[in-house]
């Protein structure tokens, strides 16, 4: 399994902004208000999935890495999931069907 590169502390500060953007007003005890919980061992924010909305997050989040070329070249495309699809990238096989 390949490991997740640590992320640098500087871009936390951005990860938390994101994170407050997409919290609702109301007041949470499990986040403190915050919309982040902490964060987990890859020093990535660990969201409060009761008042933020974390598909939100995780969106901006991953425009946030393709445009810092720090984190993109850091992350590759870790983040783009939806990318990709395995095995469809080469054209080397022919195999379109000669009617
Ligand atoms: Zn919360």
């Amino acid at each position: 399994m390949e490991t997740t590169p640590r992320l640098p502390d500087e871009h936390l500060a951005k990860a938390r902004e994101l994170a407050a953007a997409q919290r609702s007003d109301k007041k949470c005890k499990i986040c403190y208000s915050r919309g982040y919980q902490g964060t987990d061992q890859n020093n990535m924010l660990v969201l409060c999935a009761k008042c933020v909305d974390v598909d939100a997050v995780g969106k901006a989040w991953r425009e946030y890495v393709r445009d810092t070329p720090a984190l993109s070249e850091l992350y590759g495309d870790y983040f783009d999931e939806e990318e990709t699809p395995e095995g469809e990238t080469s054209d080397d096989e022919t195999s379109e069907d000669a009617a």
